[in-house]
């Protein structure tokens, strides 16, 4: 990183979809409009900026097997940064990973806590897993452990069953919402199937990741009550493989898992057309690498999310959805600089010219 008195942008600075300006200037780590009077010692950087880029699915702090050590979890967030990712949703970590926000060179972190799944019904080490009559003080313990968000797995494989299905009851579901929402925290839930969506979404849950079941007939009670998705293409593209490695032990799964692969573009964009709020999000940190953001965008647009909408997904809504700035005068000068114009190709995400992370250059 390299600190200069004033950094000043140049070329087009893309405050929003439609907001462009010529340049701005940073200053004290801050963004800001105006030539400052007296300027000395100035860096310019030149190209297309856009808010530091938002990972609104990412885990660090967590490996294949559960927790990883600082150095491995200072590895990922700066894997994220290398990628132009400057906010971090956290959807569950086992690791304490508060000394992120001391460091003015690593990604800022959202954090939902620590996952809570029902027993033995999700990966092992990662979660708190509970049975339903805890569900309510897990939720206050890790809303208050959190950055606003708490993570539930809300289905997961059954293995009696040989399918996926529902981890909770509905009243437990909704007295635990309840109490996140009481704490001041909004609740999401990992969901691959499509019978935990409708007593998610109407015990008043605020967002579900992954969504590959999320069917016609729900889409409109999803847009209804503005529930977010964040579909993370770049992990349900690892679904046949999951699926022939379970064939033989659990041959419903299996093809259960392939059909929501299939469909999992139709149903991205069908929320997506319904008006359902659609978000970035990679899954780094369990089994996926960490800085896949720009593929991530580029999935949403083969699934058929108009550019401009899944750059937005990454940047300017992404950011007003976590209530975090963009480049507004005054927030901190969190941005990327781009070659080209990202609106017209997203593929030039996959190569930020410059990182710029509380006003320094990343070198
Ligand atoms: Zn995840």
């Amino acid at each position: 990183m390299s600190d200069h008195a004033v950094l000043h942008v140049k070329g087009r600075v893309l405050v929003g979809p439609e907001d462009v300006r010529d340049e701005l200037w940073v200053v004290g780590g801050r963004v800001c409009y105006d030539r400052p009077a007296g300027a000395r010692d100035v860096r310019t950087v030149e190209g297309w900026a856009l808010p530091g880029l938002v990972d609104a699915h990412c885990h660090v702090g967590l490996g294949a097997h559960g927790p990883v050590d600082a150095d491995t979890a200072e590895k990922q967030a700066l894997t994220d940064r290398e990628a132009g990712t400057l906010l971090i949703r956290d959807a569950g970590s086992p690791s304490d990973t508060r000394w992120v926000d001391d460091r003015d060179d690593l990604p800022k972190i959202i954090r939902a806590g620590r996952h809570i799944a029902r027993t033995r019904r999700y990966m092992r080490n990662y979660a708190h897993e509970i049975e339903p009559d805890e569900l309510v003080a897990y939720v206050a313990q890790e809303a208050r452990r959190g950055d606003g968000w708490v993570k539930l797995v809300g289905d997961w494989i059954d293995r009696d069953l040989g399918d996926l299905s529902a981890c909770w009851p509905r009243e437990a579901v909704q007295a635990a919402i309840a109490e996140a929402h009481r704490l001041g925290a909004r609740v999401t839930a990992h969901c691959f199937a499509e019978s935990s969506l409708r007593d998610l979404v109407e015990a008043g849950i605020d967002c579900i990741e992954h969504a590959t079941g999320l069917t016609e007939d729900l889409i409109p009670l999803f847009a209804e009550r503005g529930v977010a998705i964040v579909p993370t293409l770049v992990n349900i593209a690892t679904f046949p493989q999951l699926a022939a490695g379970g064939e033989t032990k659990y041959p419903r799964w299996s093809a259960h898992m392939r059909r929501l692969h299939e469909r999992r573009y139709d149903t991205v964009r069908g929320a997506y057309d319904a008006g359902v709020p659609v978000y970035v999000g990679t899954d780094a940190g369990g089994s996926l690498a960490h800085g896949l953001v720009a593929g991530e965008v580029a999935e949403l647009v083969t699934a058929g999310i108009p550019p401009v909408a899944a750059l937005s997904a990454t940047s300017w809504g992404a950011r007003a959805w976590l209530g975090r700035p963009g480049l507004e005068e005054g927030a901190p000068a969190d941005l990327v600089v781009y070659e080209s114009d990202p609106r017209a190709d997203v593929r030039v995400l996959a190569a930020p010219r410059r990182v710029v992370l509380n006003g320094a250059v990343v070198e």
